[in-house]
């Protein structure tokens, strides 16, 4: 078990969970860090006294430093204290639990300081897989998931060996609040619609990627990543109840899942306590009280997001970074409520289409590209 962590996203829906479970393990904390609500990271560094507290701004973290009135907590703000809450050397994990984009260089940094992963940050895996694997390897640092799909695969993969023998990965998906419909009535949806989730709580930007299925398609490549294995070789089955997380079938045609309630507080606490298991706050699943665990196609037509994931998976290079900056960009505008649901698909695919393809991009590559795409979807007319 790990005994120190820093949260890069503290004050968010991953963010606070992880708290609860560092309360129930009596672990420390090392950093934390939000964007802008002060009050939130306040109560949170009252009562977990990390070493340091990142702001995104130098005027929220100027409120902080206000409201907390510590010497014992050092307080910074921007991007340069979110590598320093990254690399922090009293942690030896730090769960990424930032939104989007944002977590990559921070992320890079906990990896070279060789610190164990928590990965919630899936946009991080999306847009520059090849470079964090590769640099996780090199600094031996351990990446866990903590993304429950992505969790529930590992923990199917637990004394499967070297030779993993796997035929293929199979990723559940809920189909979100609006499975079952057709593309006409998707374009009417609003902003509260998409925002109901049927099984899960979390952040608004994710909630939108569950309801267009891009959540599925970025999923798919994180899997690809984490992994190692082509993006036909990972399957997505609607899956209506969240009760198994995920699956994996070997060559042999067994068929490894992993159930359990609809509760990211296991896979949070997995990534802190593996190889061990603990005692865990969430609930028990009661089998006897499942009505039927149903499994169907999702519908790629209705859901064209999932597809457009899986070309960009096919295609490589900055493909997949210039499909999540478009995304994170349309995600933005839909919410600001500027266009509608459907529209956010339509100016992803344009934004992949306008962006020039690079077969093995940097990490200055992988940033332009990320520029590239927003601008493109934010700037059409
Ligand atoms: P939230 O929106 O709930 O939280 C985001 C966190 O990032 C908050 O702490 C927020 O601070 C902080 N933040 C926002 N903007 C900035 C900024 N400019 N600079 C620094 N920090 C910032 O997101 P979630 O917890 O839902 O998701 C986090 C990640 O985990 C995502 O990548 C998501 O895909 C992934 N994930 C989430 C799941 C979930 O159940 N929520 C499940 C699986 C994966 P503030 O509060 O101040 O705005
Ligand atoms: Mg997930």
């Amino acid at each position: 078990m790990v005994k120190c962590v820093s949260i890069l996203g503290a004050t968010g829906s991953i963010g606070r969970q992880s708290l609860d479970i560092i309360r129930h393990l009596g672990l420390e904390v090392g950093a934390l860090t939000a964007g802008s609500n002060v009050a939130r990271m306040a109560q949170q560094c009252r009562e977990f006294r990390p070493k340091l507290a990142v702001m995104a701004t130098r005027e929220a973290a100027e409120q902080l430093r206000e409201a907390l009135n510590d010497p014992e907590i050092s307080v910074a703000w921007g991007e340069e204290g979110l590598l320093e809450a990254a690399a922090l050397p009293e942690a030896d994990c730090v769960i990424t639990a930032v939104v989007g984009m944002l977590g990559l260089k921070p992320t890079l940094a906990a990896i070279r300081q060789k610190k164990r992963i928590g990965l919630a940050n899936k946009e991080t895996l999306v847009c520059a897989g090849e470079l964090v694997m590769a640099e996780a390897r090199a600094y031996g640092a351990e990446i866990i998931p903590v993304d429950s799909e992505h969790s529930a695969i590992f923990q199917c993969l637990l004394g499967a060996g070297e030779k993993r023998a796997v035929r293929r990965l199979i990723l559940t998906c809920s189909g979100g609040p609006f499975f079952g419909m057709d593309r006409e009535a998707l374009s009417k949806v609003t902003k509260a619609d998409a925002l109901r989730h049927p099984n899960w709580r979390m952040g608004q930007k994710i909630t939108i990627d569950c309801a267009t299925l891009m959540n599925k398609g970025l999923e798919v490549i994180e899997a690809m990543h984490l992994y190692g294995v082509p993006a036909e070789q990972v399957d997505v089955l609607i899956h209506r109840q969240s009760i198994v997380h995920s699956m994996v079938e070997f060559v042999d045609g067994a068929v490894m899942a992993q159930l359990g309630v609809a509760d990211m507080r296991l896979p949070i606490q997995l990534a802190m306590t593996y190889p061990q298991r603990e005692e865990c706050v969430v609930e028990r699943l009661d089998l006897t009280a499942c009505a039927g665990l149903t499994f169907s196609r999702p519908d790629m037509e209705a859901f064209p997001c999932l597809a457009l994931a899986r070309q960009c998976a096919a295609r490589g290079g900055n493909a997949c970074a210039a499909m999540n900056g478009a995304n994170e960009e349309a995600v933005r505008l839909f919410l600001e409520e500027k266009i509608g649901f459907t529209d956010i698909y339509d100016r992803v695919a344009q934004a992949v289409a306008a962006v020039p393809y690079i077969s093995a991009p940097s990490l200055e590559d992988i940033l332009r590209t990320d520029a590239l795409a927003r601008r493109a979807v934010s700037e059409k007319p």
